[in-house]
């Protein structure tokens, strides 16, 4: 419906329409601009309070909502028009906020899997995202698989307990201990 400031309308418009294609790849659902109708998923930027008893608080904490499937604002997905939205790995990153929203529109709910895109919180994007295992599990247990012959495969988060677990790198970091693994 609208745009933000921070960046120009191509990028935003294809930040979304790659944000659909990551769940479009492991589910036989299809998604289709439309002009002449009204979607069944809206996208919209706004600030404050907008009407919906969900105002946005300015710059960071609440960057986005979206409706559970269902008619009128159902699916609808309304980002807070005072973040500094970006298409890189800065604060914020318009296409892995619109991936994670557009996982609710779906129908999903949040997973307690940090490496999961369905994680509630904002975690960190790089450019060689790749979908969770958690989050094809749970999207296919709602659609079904992709009827595309090579099934893609999910990121899997290690498991802290596992005996076998190796970890690549580590460091501290802010006063905090980080363990690194592959990506
Ligand atoms: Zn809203
Ligand atoms: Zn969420």
């Amino acid at each position: 419906l609208n745009y933000t400031p921070y960046l120009p309308r191509a990028v935003v418009e294809n930040a979304i329409e790659r944000a659909f294609k990551v769940w479009s790849d492991v589910t036989p659902l299809t998604f289709e601009r439309v002009f002449e109708e009204e979607g069944d998923i809206v996208f919209s930027f706004h600030r404050g309070d907008h009407g919906d008893n969900n105002p946005f608080d300015g710059p960071n904490y609440g960057l986005a909502h979206t409706f559970p499937p269902g008619p009128r604002l159902g699916g609808d997905v309304h980002y807070d028009l005072d973040e500094t939205w970006t298409d890189n790995s800065e604060n914020f990153n318009l296409f892995y906020v619109t991936a994670h929203e557009l996982g609710h529109s779906l129908g999903l709910t949040h997973s307690r899997d940090i490496g999961a895109l369905m994680f509630p919180s904002y975690t960190w994007y790089t450019e060689d995202f790749v979908l969770n295992q958690d989050d094809i599990n749970r999207i296919q247990a709602l659609y079904g698989p992709s009827p595309n012959p090579i099934q893609p495969t999910g990121a899997t988060t290690p498991h802290p307990c596992d005996s076998h677990l190796t970890f690549d790198a580590i460091t501290t970091f802010r006063g905090e201990v980080m363990f690194f693994k592959g990506r």
